[in-house]
């Protein structure tokens, strides 16, 4: 059965971004927290918790829909995979995205999708993000 990325314990969060800097290492050989799919950020105040931004692993991705060329097709379980030879890096998915967790990636011209890989929730140590079973 396929897996989708879920962050449903983001209230045991201490902000340390080990799971974005994962992202960043696996997904872009890069260290730069820009480069992450997963966002997380403080709610706000010094004593807030910190929430996360993800793909939420839509089964009828608005992003998908939005992209005049194809470039992301539909992954099994939810969410979407880039083709990214077919990007021509028109932005319309970043606003069609209904949880803004898709940016542009300036430097390569194209969008950073969450793969739902599963990397950032191997290495959060608090136990924050899992990956779910779902059906196809
Ligand atoms: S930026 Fe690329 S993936 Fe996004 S909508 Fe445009 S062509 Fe499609
Ligand atoms: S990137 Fe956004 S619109 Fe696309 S599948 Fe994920 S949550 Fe849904």
């Amino acid at each position: 059965m396929p897996k989708v990325l879920r962050a449903d314990n983001m209230n045991k969060c201490l902000g340390c971004f080990t799971c974005m800097l994962t992202c960043a290492a696996v997904n872009h050989n890069n260290h730069n927290l820009a480069k992450s799919s997963i966002k997380v950020k403080t709610r706000g105040g010094l004593q807030s918790k910190f929430a996360a931004t993800i793909c939420v692993a839509c089964k009828e991705p608005a992003c998908a829909e939005a992209c005049p060329t194809n470039a992301l097709v539909k992954r099994p379980g939810g969410g979407v995979k880039l083709i990214e030879e077919k990007c021509i890096a028109c932005e319309k998915c970043v606003a069609a995205c209904i949880v803004g967790s898709i940016h542009m990636d300036y430097d390569r011209k194209i969008p950073i999708v969450c793969k739902h890989c599963g990397a950032c929730v191997r290495m959060c140590p608090h136990n924050c993000l899992s990956m779910e079973e779902v059906s196809e």
